[in-house]
């Protein structure tokens, strides 16, 4: 399989200042050409950097894609650059400057000599027109390896890349396809989900897996390389079809699906309503619930009872059960869940209760300590969840949200019967 290096110019990109983009896309879109991104390099705009990645990507790399840096400014180098690795001077290229001022005619201005600079591309190079911007992009090749300097700005080096670079790179390919598939998980921590598919994700393997993690939610990355599309789609049914026999209903979804579109869907399916009630998570659930187009088929509304009158007045949680267990407490959640349904009148009711730090916890009740409610027409269920005293905020309020819907997802699954589920499972979720 072919493989390419991506760099990016700008010291705003490695001074984290702004986030390089350029290059997430471009290594998709190889991807989808049959070519694998193998590194990503970010450079800060200093004379000399360029030169020695570029130097060093062709040593390894089958093709290389640069964005950034061929602005009209000081600290624009990348034609310098370039034409330092190949040891040839710049040269003013004819058609670039008559595209540019055809680019300023259409407004009424000439281009200024720091544009002009921009037509500077070095000898033997060929530039690439930009059709929605000034700077023209370049073509080099260096000890044989195709080189590709697109413009940093994110709309004129996608174009650039689908007008100039994609035709080309296309043949580069030879006939290798890379499809990728993500199945998300929720409720299994993220050492014994991957000692539970070690196998498949030994060294290697094609499909090659992979696992991510963020508040919860663990994803398994599939890259699959094949001779043809159709090929590379069975690899991951297949090794899709393993992790899901060996994880059940933990697996929730497969790339731009949702917990919550889960949950949607299992509620829509039963015909059910949902309603919430939310304490340390402000509104975040219900906000990832109405994420989901077409939620209102389902999703009547919520409560944020944040203050313990609300529980009580609005919710109609007991007086003495926040009295006797405190506000955040399972049967202080199961009222809520409770309160919720029947105050907006819905077939499943969610609440959250807990302290979402960083300050607030005392020994008995730390940080990160949440419980949640689960009102369904048959019986209330409440779940701990111990989400980590030093955990920040975000995470904790995150994991409550997703630990609710997931909670409810497992409800619809197991009340839909065994054939709903792709596997049993167990349903407390930790
Ligand atoms: P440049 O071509 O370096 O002058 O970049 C022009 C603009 O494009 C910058 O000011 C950024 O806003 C944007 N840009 C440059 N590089 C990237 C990148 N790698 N990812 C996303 N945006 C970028
Ligand atoms: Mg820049």
């Amino acid at each position: 399989m072919r493989r390419a290096w991506i760099i990016s110019s700008g010291t705003e990109l490695v001074l984290g200042q702004s986030l390089d983009t350029n290059s997430a896309w471009l290594a998709r879109e190889l991807a989808g050409l049959g070519i694998r991104s193998e590194r990503h390099v970010t450079l800060p705009d200093t004379a000399g950097a360029l030169r020695e990645v570029l130097l060093a990507a062709v040593e390894q790399a089958d093709l290389v894609l640069i964005t950034g840096g061929l602005g009209p400014t000081e600290d624009d180098l990348t034609r310098f650059e370039l034409a330092a690795a190949l040891g040839v001077e710049l040269e003013r290229d004819a058609a670039s400057i008559e595209q540019m001022r055809a680019f300023f005619a259409t407004r009424g201005r000439q281009p200024t000599e720091a544009n002009l600079v921009q037509a500077l591309i070095p000898r033997g190079a060929r530039a690439l027109p930009n059709s929605c911007g000034t700077a023209p992009g370049i073509r080099i090749e260096l000890r044989g390896v195709p080189c590709f300097a697109l413009p940093g700005v994110p709309t004129e080096m996608r174009a650039m890349f689908a007008a100039s670079v994609a035709p080309e790179i296309r043949s580069l390919a030879e006939g290798t396809v890379l499809r990728t598939r993500t199945l998300h998980t929720f409720g299994i921590p993220e050492a014994e989900l991957g000692s539970r598919i070690a196998d498949l994700m030994r060294r290697g393997n094609n499909p090659e897996v992979g696992t991510t993690a963020e508040f919860s939610v663990i994803g398994i990355r599939m890259n699959a390389t094949a001779a043809s599309e159709a090929a590379a789609l069975e690899m991951l049914d297949v090794t899709e079809r393993e992790i899901r026999a060996r994880l059940g209903s933990a697996v929730y979804g497969v790339d731009g699906q949702t917990l919550a579109g889960a949950t949607g869907r299992g509620l829509l399916a039963a015909g059910r309503t949902l309603a919430v009630a939310e304490s340390c998570t402000g509104g975040l659930l219900g906000a990832l619930i109405t994420d989901e187009p077409g939620s209102s088929a389902y999703f009547l509304g919520g409560i944020i009872s944040y203050a313990n009158e609300i529980k009580r007045d609005l919710l109609g949680v007991p007086g003495g059960l926040l009295d006797r267990h405190g506000a955040v407490s399972r049967p202080v959640a199961g009222a809520m869940a409770e309160g919720a349904a029947v105050l907006l009148r819905a077939d499943y009711g969610l609440g959250i209760t807990g302290i979402a730090g960083p300050t607030g916890g005392t020994p008995e009740k730390p940080v990160g300590l949440v419980y949640v409610g689960l009102s369904t027409p048959a019986t209330t269920r409440t779940f701990e969840l111990r989400l980590g005293s030093d955990a920040p905020r975000e995470a904790i309020r995150t994991r409550a949200a997703r630990a609710a819907l997931n909670a409810l997802r497992l409800e619809l699954l197991e009340s839909a019967g065994p054939r709903a589920a792709d596997a049993p499972s167990t349903h407390a979720p930790k």
